[in-house]
């Protein structure tokens, strides 16, 4: 059932709740003008006084029924409501592990004891409200950050309803690398996540292009497709990006400076923002599928997250998500829609599906993040220069 006929149940019990005309209000009352016969004679007047009570009888019963039918029709209805809103669902997905700082500069050893905090908060805040979510590594960062810390770190992502996937070695991008080349990235991918999920017996199933870039060319994303699905590997598709990665270094900015309001700011932004954007790809998949796809989202393995991931499991909750893992939302037919649609872009899920079902879209209607995160980026760096 769509949002639309769970409207229509509203203003159909509004309908029903109406005053019947002429009666004092209640769907009990009989019409006035039986209330106001009046007779003289006293047998006539206990006959009708008794049919009277009799017809109000019926009447009264055929309406209770009617009323009863219309109430449990109507209990039904909200209920396939509210069973439909229960049924939106979201895998939560988390990239970059097992640290993105803010800015541009990868991280190194300087930052494993930040990246073993943000990783503790994040998972805490899953296991806590037994939320699956699904990480995705870049090799070359568990190298930078430190092997022993990196594993320590993604140690914990095998965890009971926690998974590792692959992103590449180091963060490659298919727009500009062969083919060939890619393929070395995704087998080099898998050095710290291989040996980790085989001590749980079990192993990489899922992959992530860095960028969401799957191939510019066909060959290529066919080449790479094919490559995948042979190494066991399925593509880890999303369907919501919120841009933390554009709120972040802002963030850490902020935080790095004591400016607590601009920080708090940021917070209160980047949910907002979250909000929006979850309700814009909500309604563009309904609008390419008629029906909601269960949704994957993507995230950072960032500061940002870390002290917000609450208040955005809150903003699906309040929406009446449920949490899956990304297992069960790919189960949807939707995630098996062809992929002929080739782009050196990254969009979300929807867009593409948008393209290879001929749906016409408006992208230009998706809310942007607010200006000023970026401006103060901008402004900060000016003014240390
Ligand atoms: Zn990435």
């Amino acid at each position: 059932m769509t949002a639309g006929r769970c409207q229509l149940a509203k203003t159909w019990a509004l309908h029903l709740l109406r005053p019947i005309p002429g009666g004092n209000g209640t769907l009990s009352t009989l019409p006035r003008w039986r209330i106001q016969t009046r007779l003289t004679m006293h047998i006539r007047k206990d006959r009708i006084a008794d049919m009277t009570s009799r017809k109000a009888r019926e009447l009264g019963g055929a309406r209770t029924a009617s009323l009863r039918f219309k109430l449990t029709f109507l209990g039904l209805l909200l209920i396939t409501c509210l069973s439909k809103l229960q049924s939106q669902t979201v895998a939560m997905t988390v990239d970059d592990l097992p640290y993105a700082p803010g800015g541009s500069k990868p991280p190194g050893p300087e930052d494993a004891k930040t990246a073993e905090l943000i990783n503790k908060k994040l998972l805490h805040a899953f296991s806590h409200t037994h939320i699956p979510v699904t990480g995705f590594v870049i090799e070359q960062d568990v190298e930078r950050i430190g092997t022993s810390t990196g594993r320590k770190i993604l140690k914990k992502w095998t965890g009971p309803g926690f998974d590792l996937g692959n992103h590449t070695y180091s963060h490659a991008d298919s727009d500009t690398f062969s083919g060939d080349h890619f393929e070395q990235e995704i087998v080099r991918g898998e050095s710290t996540i291989g040996p980790l999920l085989q001590s749980v017996s079990r192993k990489p199933q899922y992959f992530r292009f860095p960028y969401n870039h799957t191939g510019d060319t066909k060959e290529k994303h066919d080449s790479i497709a094919a490559f995948l699905a042979a190494r066991g590997y399925r593509l880890a598709p999303c369907t919501i990006d919120n841009s933390d990665y554009e709120f972040d270094p802002a963030y850490v900015l902020a935080m790095k400076r004591h400016d607590k309001e601009t920080a708090a700011k940021l917070r209160a932004d980047y949910l907002s923002y979250t909000a929006a954007e979850i309700d814009w790809y909500s309604k563009l998949d309904r609008q390419v599928f008629g029906y909601e796809v269960p949704h994957v989202m993507l995230l950072h393995d960032n500061q940002l997250n870390a002290d917000t991931v609450s208040d955005i499991i809150a903003l699906f909750e309040q929406r009446g998500y449920r949490f899956v893992t990304l297992t069960q939302a790919l189960q949807d037919p939707a995630y098996a829609t062809r992929e002929t649609y080739i782009t050196k872009f990254g969009p979300m899920w929807g867009y593409r599906w948008a393209k290879e079902l001929n749906v016409k879209v408006n992208g230009s209607d998706e809310p942007d993040p607010p200006a000023w995160i970026n401006q103060y980026v901008k402004e900060a760096h000016a003014g240390a220069n």
